[in-house]
């Protein structure tokens, strides 16, 4: 099915950048049109990381804590009230026609050609529009281990998490002890963020060495709270509601054993779902797209526009990624007016 009319503006990605974006734009009169992404897809799922969590407690504005999917489907809901289209398997629907609210069948995007405007933006499932201004706001997915009962853990609130700053203050991991896997920076940071509340914490790395700078590295071997367990890998993840061991095996003997622990926590990178866009944009060397000005959303093609953790690896809070939604669909409204375009 292919759309004759050019949009304003077309928001890819569906978590709080791109929602915001959208009610920013929708409040503008632009009628954005969003593609959220498959929720059978391994990267771009409608309302983005905030669904594989449970509760958020940092947000501002809710006092007593709100379940992720909760809080994407009150930004869907808030997006759709002020007229933002979203592209389904069944054709572009409004909030009146959609019953299944977050939880309706979407595409995801499949490609976007910037090489002349109007940018020509495709469904993976048939639908083809083209767009004056397009946000990208397809985030970053943290990598996991892959193993099957750290994902059942990590979907089902069972102390297994992929954001010691999102979920480490839970009632659950209080005076516990936790791991962390991984070498690098935000391993060392999520590791020393989570000595204010477990009894101790292990980090867990591959080598010998942590890839971490020296100044972070340096800090999580003298914290009396963290003990780095070198040379481990965890093979399974132990705990049937709630996870209560990791089965680690030695990487130079092969060995195995069994540490119990009452949380786990995966610092080992993240991927920017950035792959669809086929090198058209700048990215840095980790494939995170580039903004020129870092304070502005612009990327280095005209008109394209980039919100939340897919611009940004750094902060990469729902809060902060909301902000930068804001700020892309402000953005791409005053380039659009500045065109003559809408
Ligand atoms: P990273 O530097 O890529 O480190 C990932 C770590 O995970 C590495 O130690 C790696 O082990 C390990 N790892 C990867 N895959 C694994 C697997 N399958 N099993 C076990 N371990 C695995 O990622 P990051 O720590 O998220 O940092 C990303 C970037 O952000 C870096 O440039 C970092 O400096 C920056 N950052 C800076 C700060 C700060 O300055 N405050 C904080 C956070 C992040 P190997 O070492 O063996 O490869």
């Amino acid at each position: 099915m292919t759309d004759q009319k050019t949009e304003n503006v077309v928001i890819i990605g569906s978590g709080p950048a791109g929602w915001t974006a959208a009610i920013y734009a929708a409040r503008a009169n632009l009628s954005p049109l969003v593609f959220p992404g498959r929720a059978v897809s391994k990267d771009l799922v409608p309302g983005g990381q905030l669904m594989l969590t449970t509760d958020v407690e940092n947000y501002p504005g809710y006092p007593d804590a709100v379940t992720g999917p909760d809080m994407m489907q009150d930004m869907f809901k808030q997006a759709m009230r002020f007229g933002t289209r979203v592209v389904t398997d069944d054709g572009v629907k409004t909030g009146d026609d959609l019953a299944g609210g977050l939880f309706s069948i979407f595409q995801n995007v499949e490609s976007l050609d910037t090489s002349a405007r109007p940018f020509r933006i495709k469904g993976d499932n048939g639908f083809e529009v083209t767009a004056n201004a397009v946000i990208i706001a397809t985030g970053a997915k943290a990598n996991w281990l892959g193993l099957e009962n750290e994902q059942r853990l990590a979907q089902t609130g069972g102390g297994v998490s992929a954001c010691a700053v999102c979920d480490g203050a839970l009632p659950m991991f209080r005076d516990k002890d936790m791991a962390v896997v991984g070498g690098g920076d935000s391993a060392v940071e999520e590791a020393t963020y989570l000595t204010k509340f477990a009894s101790k914490v292990y980090l867990i790395h591959r080598r010998d060495e942590l890839r971490a700078s020296k100044i972070m590295a340096d800090r999580a071997k003298n914290d009396p709270k963290i003990e780095i367990l070198w040379n481990k890998t965890v093979s399974d993840v132990i705990g049937d509601d709630v996870i209560t061991a990791v089965k680690l095996t030695d990487t130079q003997t092969g060995e195995e054993s069994d540490l119990p622990v009452g949380g786990l926590f995966m610092a080992i990178g993240h991927t920017p779902i950035t792959q669809f866009l086929n090198g058209q944009l700048e990215l840095d060397e980790s494939g995170y797209i580039v903004l020129p000005d870092p304070g502005r959303s612009y990327t280095s093609v005209d008109g394209v526009f980039a919100a939340g953790d897919v611009a940004d690896h750094t902060y990469r809070q729902a809060v902060t990624a909301a902000g930068m939604g804001c700020k892309a669909a402000i953005d791409a409204e005053r380039w659009l007016a500045e065109k003559g375009l809408a």
